[in-house]
């Protein structure tokens, strides 16, 4: 799939949109979700315009790789759940029901989290 740069949170990366910034680097913006589905749930996204997990690894330089590793594992501490756990999830593609076609990962936390539950709500 294409990379669409009117997608919403390539708008957000533009200032175009306002979000509630958790965190940011140069590889990566955390921000709070807007319809959390946990005390915590911070979206993490990389500064490139990359559509999914696969787009992503296949196409970034191993730099901007290792920045947005970095950047979700300093959200967990920022957010207090690297201690208590935390889950990430990224969804990609239509079976995964990813909504946004940008690639970005959930860190889901502060409360237990049960069973295998790819989502919250699932
Ligand atoms: P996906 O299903 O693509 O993995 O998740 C997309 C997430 O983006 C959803 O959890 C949704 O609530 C969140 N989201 C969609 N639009 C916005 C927005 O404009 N701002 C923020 N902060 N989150 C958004």
């Amino acid at each position: 799939m294409a990379y669409d740069p009117e997608n919403i949170f390539a708008r957000i990366l533009r200032g175009e949109i306002p979000c509630k910034k958790v965190y940011e680097d140069d590889w990566a913006l955390a921000f709070h979700d807007i319809n959390p589905l946990m005390p915590v749930h911070v979206l993490v996204i990389p500064k490139g315009p990359y559509v999914s997990l696969d787009d992503f690894s296949a196409k970034a330089p191993a730099e901007a790789l290792g920045g947005f590793l970095k950047a979700v594992g300093e959200v967990a501490r920022l957010m207090g759940v690297d201690e208590s756990g935390y889950r990430i999830v990224a969804n990609s593609g239509a079976d995964a029901n990813q909504e946004v076609p940008h690639f970005h990962v959930h860190v889901f936390g502060g409360r237990r989290i049960g069973g295998r539950m790819i989502k919250p709500q699932d």
